[in-house]
């Protein structure tokens, strides 16, 4: 029991985006998402319809195909989705844990779950107004809460182990537009600033693999439009004096296009 419903495990590549970017890493992307996002650019891993291509792991199997693919050698593993916090992954944490490697998890921050703390990065990626998606503040403080607290209990009841906060907690916001940017200005002002929690923006990908079922639209990737954009989110920062933000072009879409599995 406790399986993880598993779209697929590939690498090793890069972390494309936010702060682990050019990260050496192995993907473990999961299945199902309570999201669907207008440009999301895995709908493989999100829609019902691919379902029969999910695949229900346990952790030591997940943590199995891992090693091989990391060649027995730890490295960095990057939970994605999906919205991987639908699945139970602490078992497959602690038993990565064990053997030296260590975890970053991508969510949107509208589930909060007790477990985030155990991991080493988490990366909270709340959907601007483009994606469509209802943003839900008190989900977002929850997650960051339940990632800083970082209270480690006793497994045999024997109390606190520990307070000391081990998951580093980053913020980034795909931007598509000027409506984006100022919502991006507002999560940066609620829930980054006071925090000290390191900010980052995506200039977004507006041709994402088609097949999703809400965008069908077969797009070739616009390299030069996403550059555009790019060269645009710097210019507005720039503008704004907003030296806070970080801003991140997708390396494997640059490097990959809309490529699956890399
Ligand atoms: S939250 Fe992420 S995985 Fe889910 S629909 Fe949105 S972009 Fe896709």
């Amino acid at each position: 029991m406790n399986e993880i419903l598993v779209s697929e495990i590939f690498g090793p590549t890069i972390q494309g985006e936010g702060a682990l970017a050019g990260a050496p890493t192995v993907f473990v992307r999961t299945g199902g998402c309570d999201f669907r996002c207008s440009w999301c650019d895995t709908p493989h891993a999100v829609l019902p319809c691919n379902r029969p291509t999910w695949e229900p792991m346990s952790a030591g199997r997940v943590m199995g195909r891992v090693a091989e693919l990391a060649g027995f050698r730890p490295l960095l593993v990057t939970l994605s989705g999906g919205n991987p916090v639908l699945q139970p992954l602490p078992d497959l944490i602690d038993l990565g844990h064990e053997a030296g490697y260590t975890f970053a998890l991508e969510t949107q921050g509208s589930i909060c779950k007790p477990w985030l703390h155990k991991l080493d990065h988490l990366i909270l990626s709340p959907k601007p107004p483009s994606s469509g998606m209802a943003f839900r503040a008190s989900r977002l403080a929850d997650c960051i809460d339940a990632a800083a607290v970082g209270r480690e209990f006793s497994p045999d009841g024997g109390g606190l182990l520990t307070l000391r906060p081990r998951t580093q907690i980053s913020l980034k916001v795909v931007v598509m537009t000027e409506e984006d940017y100022e919502f991006a200005r507002y999560v940066y002002r609620a829930f980054a600033v006071g925090a000290s929690i390191p900010f980052y923006l995506t200039p977004g990908n507006h041709t994402p693999p088609a097949g999703s079922g809400w965008n069908d639209a077969g797009h070739e990737f616009d390299q030069e439009g996403v550059l555009a954009r790019a060269r645009w989110l710097v210019e507005r920062v720039a503008r704004d004096r907003f030296y806070a933000a970080r801003i991140i072009p997708q390396l494997h879409t640059l490097l990959w296009q809309n490529r699956q599995g890399v």
